[in-house]
């Protein structure tokens, strides 16, 4: 057996390092000071990070898109320490009254009257959490991704106001920090720091959802070339109503490459006083009822040419950047909420009693509890691996980790809040108790930010595309085995002799963990040689094809989040264990009963890859709905039907 070699987070080294003076006089001022916020909100100073001296390591290999090529990146069992103590300990002091403030926040009334107290947002504007990842020469906190991620674990504890923070900063202006020029910047970024002008993002159309390249608001040069002229029409747009600054991406006319003019996305930065800018009554909404969304139109509006957001035509790219770059954070977000309603619930189970006991000593009600542990740790460990990557590699190519944290996290939030509910009986059903609350606010996790669907279909296609720049040679030839007779039944011999079932184990992951998690490691090695050779075939099988066939990209999908979460609970649980945290024991159970879980769902999604649609449900489940819509709508004879 290879020796045990834990990684120790030096290996994810540089880690930032500089902390500016200011910032140091600030915290201690800060924490000398508890009592700040309490006298006057208005006197409370953010704390600052530098971050102008951070040093970022080199580019790595994509981690989630190598797992579809078998490569897995033994660095990343060493969980990343991303902060330095002081940063660490600068954050933590943050924490404090950010705690303090969402604990007086009445969300049972923001939900009741479906709005944000404006005492509420000015105390968020406060506090800086306007600002948290612009940089501090604008006004920002200068939050790097895992800072950003601490804060998202307590303000998710009222949805409506996330929602609004999120819609303002991690979609509103994201597009301003990751494609501004310097003039952008300047101009708007500190008004938008300090919540003086709060943004919005703007692609949804009544004709343009998932499809987010339809759009068909448009904007066109006018005749003396200095502005572009928008008309159309947005959806759904979160902080519309109460927006000065917008994202917006509207269909330009371009020249092609072949010299013909054609239509392209453009990403567009506007205001409210250009003039043009109009909004709808705010949507009642199922949940996170206080945050403000609301159609917004745009008809004539005069956009500088200088508002351009990046290249005229290049906005479609822009929009996909701005998605990605933001969805890690639902993970440690949803962890946060979570943690606070299993607290509750706990609660109850140990007071409650029913059948002379309380509800905690029954097992089907610790069994709720442990699984929502293993879930919760599993979303932890996941957001901060990947906020982990962002804050650390050069360039991160982490879009697929990102959707897979919003994928597991959105899902868990939902099944978990329904749990905690469930819990409380009768009352988690009352509106006296927030849990009805929280699993509507839940619900939309599913759906915005790009929908569970659409993500599960990019997770597949981004790592098959990867795979298939290393098969293509390979599937070429296995597909035409008539012009390549050797090569098939080398390729068949080859497979065998892997031993799809049982491939052998050469990863030697477990050298990388804590010995007590050698079991896990295994299963997690087993799963990923076997994923790798489920890609090869499924490539093989289907060719570009591949992409039309969603319920098994689906099962790609699913198989490849569950790597990830194991990678991710291995490699922090180990890390726990080895600096001898409190209650690493707790975690090691943790991570071990989640990867048990995972490789019971990744054998049955590998072995469904490997057998191919006839031998699965997909055909009749195809058949199925065929009829359902032949019939629109469910067909099946009433029980009580009798044959005349
Ligand atoms: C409360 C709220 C706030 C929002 N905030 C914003 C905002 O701030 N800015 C903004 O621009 N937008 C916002 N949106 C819009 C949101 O991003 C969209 O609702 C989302 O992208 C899905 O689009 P759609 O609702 O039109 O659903 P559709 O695209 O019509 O999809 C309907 C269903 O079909 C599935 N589906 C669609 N295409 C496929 C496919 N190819 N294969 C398989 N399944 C598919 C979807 O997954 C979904 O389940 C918000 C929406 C809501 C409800």
């Amino acid at each position: 057996m290879a020796s045990y070699k834990f990684l120790t987070s030096k290996s994810w080294m540089p880690v930032l390092r500089h902390v500016s003076k200011s910032h140091y006089f600030q915290t201690v001022y800060l924490s000398s000071s508890a009592s700040v916020y309490d006298k006057d909100i208005k006197e409370y100073k953010a704390p600052q990070t530098d971050t102008t001296n951070v040093v970022k390591k080199l580019q790595r290999p994509p981690f989630g898109k190598n797992l579809f090529l078998g490569k897995f990146d033994n660095e990343i069992l060493a969980f990343p320490e991303v902060l330095d103590k002081e940063r660490l300990q600068m954050l933590d002091e943050m924490v404090a009254p950010v705690e303090k403030f969402f604990e007086a926040i009445d969300s049972k009334k923001i939900d009741a009257e479906g709005k944000i107290p404006k005492e509420t947002l000015d105390g968020l504007k406060a506090l800086g959490l306007f600002g948290q990842q612009i940089p501090t020469e604008y006004g920002g906190l200068g939050f790097n991704a895992t800072e950003f991620a601490r804060i998202a674990e307590i303000t998710a504890i009222d949805s409506s106001v996330a929602v609004t923070l999120a819609a303002h900063q991690s979609i509103g202006l994201k597009g301003l920090l990751i494609a501004g020029n310097e003039e952008q910047k300047a101009k708007y970024l500190p008004r938008l720091a300090t919540g003086e002008w709060v943004a919005a993002f703007c692609l949804t159309e009544p004709g343009s959802g998932s499809d987010a390249a339809s759009v068909q608001t448009k904007a066109v040069l006018s005749d003396d070339g200095n502005h572009w002229i928008m008309n159309g029409n947005k959806i759904w747009i979160s902080n519309g109503g109460i927006a000065d600054f917008f994202t917006v991406f509207a269909k330009t006319s371009v020249r092609g490459k072949t010299g013909e003019m054609e239509d392209r996305v453009t990403a567009f930065l506007v205001e409210r006083n250009f003039g043009g800018v109009t909004h709808g009554k705010p949507e009642d909404k199922l949940g996170i009822r206080g945050s403000n969304t609301c159609q917004v139109f745009f008809e004539n509006v005069p956009i500088p040419k200088e508002n351009v957001l990046g290249e005229v035509g290049a906005g479609f790219k822009i929009a996909l950047n701005i998605l990605n770059s933001g969805r890690f954070s639902m993970g440690s977000s949803g962890a946060g909420m979570l943690k606070k309603l299993v607290g509750w619930s706990a609660e109850h189970a140990i007071n409650r009693k029913q059948f002379g006991k309380p509800l905690m000593e029954f097992e089907l009600i610790q069994e709720k509890f442990a699984k929502m542990a293993v879930t919760i740790y599993a979303m932890e460990s996941m957001a901060y691996l990947t906020s982990g990557m962002l804050d650390t590699y050069e360039e991160p190519d982490c879009a697929m980790e990102a959707a897979m944290v919003k994928v597991f996290s959105s899902e868990a939030v939902w099944n978990c809040t329904s749990e905690c509910l469930q819990i409380l009986g009768g009352l988690g059903y009352m509106k006296d108790y927030p849990y009805e609350r929280f699993l509507r606010d839940a619900r939309i996790l599913l759906i915005f930010e790009g929908t569970n669907e659409i993500l599960r279909i990019l997770i597949s296609l981004l790592g098959l595309q990867h795979a298939g720049k290393s098969l293509s040679e390979m599937v070429r030839k296995v597909r035409n085995p008539t012009a390549n007779p050797g090569f098939a039944v080398k390729k068949m011999w080859e497979r065998f002799r892997r031993n799809p079932q049982n491939p052998s184990l050469n990863l030697h992951l477990e050298s990388f963990l804590h010995p007590s998690l050698k079991r896990p490691s295994e299963l997690l090695e087993k799963r990923v040689l076997q994923f790798e050779m489920a890609v090869e075939i499924l490539l093989s099988r289907h060719g570009k094809e591949v992409s039309t066939k969603q319920m098994d990209l689906r099962r790609v999908a699913d198989v490849a989040i569950d790597l990830f979460a194991m990678t991710a609970v291995l490699s922090r649980s180990s890390r726990a264990y080895c600096i001898g945290l409190r209650n690493a024991e707790h975690e090691l159970e943790l991570a071990n009963s989640f990867c048990v879980d995972a490789d019971i769902r990744c054998e049955r999604l590998i072995s469904e890859l490997f057998a191919g649609e006839q031998f699965t449900q997909d055909l009749s489940l195809k058949k199925i709905a065929t009829t359902i819509f032949q019939n629109k709508g469910y067909c099946a004879e009433h029980p009580l039907k009798q044959n005349a």
